[in-house]
């Protein structure tokens, strides 16, 4: 599946980042950088980031 986040919207706040560190990182300079191919069986993980993002920046695509 593949993972979009919509950085005019995202602001860092780094909810993602707690649910799927290994997916989502925050760099030096507080922007976010994330794995844009995630393998099907982290599902749960990725709907779980979208959700608790308060800014719905995150998007999942199959
Ligand atoms: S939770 Fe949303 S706003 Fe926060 S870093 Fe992740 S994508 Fe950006």
């Amino acid at each position: 599946m593949k993972v979009h986040v919509d950085m005019n919207l995202c602001q860092s706040h780094g909810e993602c980042v707690a649910i799927a560190p290994d997916v989502f990182e925050l760099g030096d300079d507080d922007m976010l950088v994330w794995q844009e191919e995630v393998p099907d069986d982290r599902r749960a993980d990725m709907e779980a980031a979208a959700n608790a993002c308060p800014m719905m920046a995150i998007r999942l695509e199959d």
